[in-house]
């Protein structure tokens, strides 16, 4: 921890914040507070803005392959430091390592891949279908940007903004988490170590993020918002968009159906569960929140994965052996307690789990209900936990209707071995993304991102450049 920055991250200066404050950093395995770090106020949010702004001119006219460049070298950089990355992220968040060390090695390969888009950003030269004009088309950066990102994937969910803004040749800010603050500053470090300019990244921490980014969005000099977080905030920060007419890309919430047919790999279906509800702790916006199972494999189904899921070893996320470490802090834990004694009390059955452990730290076991009744309070909440809510169906018409009856659409999966079924149900489904018979879609080269209120643009692949470039059209007269 002694290396690790805590001060603001501005103009490519390490600085307090301008009033002093500052905020524990806590850790969930044992809530003790780790350290303090800076807590921005609006007028370092200013000085953030003013480095963005400052910076971008220039930024936007380096060759793309210095970019590039960068951003390879922050890849190396990062995976060179796995372990201390690792263990930053576990003990901010609580990620057991071994989940932590795959996020790093997630986180990389986005600025791994956005190194490989910087040099391939093209544009267009036509004569019009009139005959009298030309067209040149040319893309450019959209300017200083604002990323807000969540605790839940503290490096990922900020290489995956970052990668595309320094490929694209925007300058930024970025506002991490309250909760989890340090990976963000140690990739800052990197990425000045990297070579980035100064003022290009711009980091403020703070508890304030209302006081701190409501001015940014409204100012008039912040081009762009890349957020990732609850639906709740992401419409907020819509509304205050609106008035500079700032453009947005929002990853918001999910309440993912996993869909198992009757003719589905049973073994496959619970090894795609595992992964769909246990990664993250449940803690991530792809996990599996609705489990839809036909009523003539339900009982089976339940029976493997409550097995599964009682096998688990729950502890601290630094301790050998430990897959499943405690969740961010007691607010996220105390909702999953509610969840599940609601879905208790309308008769679902507890096939394991289900009980907080005694002692410090937010730790919740890995619990399976059964029988859980449509009505239920976690069929429309994003459980965030480590919690499977089975349901049963009968026919494929009424799960589809059922799985889309919700206002979130990220992603949904389907298990089934036949063809025809899987890929009618998968075109049927209100979701950016579908997993066919995998538990796991993320991947920095697939366009990541949802429908209805689970969001607008994409992250990552192709597109996800597109998200930080604007397109300009010379029109030039045949003469
Ligand atoms: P959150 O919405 O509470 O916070 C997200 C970020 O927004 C944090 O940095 C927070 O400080 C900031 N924020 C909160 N209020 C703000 C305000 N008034 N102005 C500006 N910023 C504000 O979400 P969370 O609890 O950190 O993360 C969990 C949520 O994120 C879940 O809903 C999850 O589904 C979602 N998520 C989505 C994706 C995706 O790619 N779709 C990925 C990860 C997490």
């Amino acid at each position: 921890m002694t290396d690790t920055p805590t001060q603001l991250f501005i103009g490519g200066a390490w600085v307090d914040a301008s009033d002093g404050a500052t905020m524990p950093v806590d850790d969930p395995a044992t809530g003790e507070v780790l350290c303090h770090v800076a807590d921005a106020g609006p007028k370092d949010a200013k000085l953030a803005e003013e480095a963005a702004v400052q910076a971008q001119e220039a930024w936007a006219r380096t060759a793309p392959r210095a970019r590039s460049e960068i951003l390879r070298r922050a890849h190396e950089l990062i995976i060179e430091r796995t372990d201390v990355l690792a263990h930053l992220m576990t003990s901010e968040m609580g990620k057991p390592l071994a989940e932590a060390r795959g996020e790093v090695a997630y986180a990389a390969e986005f600025f791994r891949w956005f190194s490989e888009e910087a040099v391939r950003i093209d544009g267009g030269f036509t004569t019009l279908p009139d005959g009298r004009n030309r067209m040149l088309l040319s893309r450019r950066p959209v300017g200083p940007c604002l990323l807000i990102t969540p605790w839940n994937f503290p490096l990922a969910m900020g290489t995956r903004k970052i990668g595309p803004a320094i490929a694209a040749g925007c300058t930024m800010i970025l506002k991490p988490a309250p909760q989890t603050p340090l990976s963000s500053l140690a990739l800052a470090a990197i990425l000045k170590e990297a070579g980035l300019p100064d003022g290009v990244l711009n980091v403020v921490t703070t508890s304030r993020a209302g006081e701190v980014c409501e001015p940014l969005l409204r100012g008039g000099r912040i081009r762009k918002l890349s957020f990732t977080g609850s639906t709740a905030v992401g419409q907020l920060l819509l509304a205050q968009s609106a008035e500079a007419v700032v453009r947005t890309s929002m990853e918001l919430g999910g309440n993912a159906p996993f869909l198992v047919f009757e003719d589905a790999d049973l073994d496959k279906a619970v090894d795609g569960a595992m992964v769909a509800k246990m990664r993250n702790m449940g803690e991530a916006c792809t996990a599996a929140n609705r489990f839809f199972v036909h009523r003539s494999v339900a009982e089976e189904f339940g029976r493997r994965l409550a097995e599964r899921m009682g096998a688990l070893v729950v502890g601290p996320g630094t301790r050998d052996g430990v897959d499943v470490g405690p969740l961010i802090d007691r607010r996220g834990r105390a909702k999953v307690e509610e969840l599940v004694a609601d879905a208790v009390e309308r008769g679902a059955h507890v096939l394991v789990g289900g009980r907080t452990p005694e002692g410090p730290g937010c730790f919740y076991p890995p619990t399976v209900l059964a029988d859980v009744d449509p009505g239920s309070r976690l069929m429309d909440t994003e459980i965030f936990g480590p919690v499977a809510a089975i349901l049963t169906f009968d026919e494929e018409d009424e799960v589809i209707r059922r799985a889309n009856d919700t206002p979130w659409g990220l992603v949904g999966y389907v298990f089934t071995e036949g063809l025809d079924r899987a890929l009618r149900v998968s075109e049927r489904l209100e979701v950016g993304m579908v997993g066919l018979n995998t538990g796991l879609v993320s991947n920095p080269a697939a366009p990541f991102g949802g429908v209805k209120q689970s969001g607008l643009g994409r992250e990552g692949g192709r597109v996800g450049i597109d998200e930080f470039l604007e397109y300009q059209y010379l029109a030039v007269p045949v003469s």
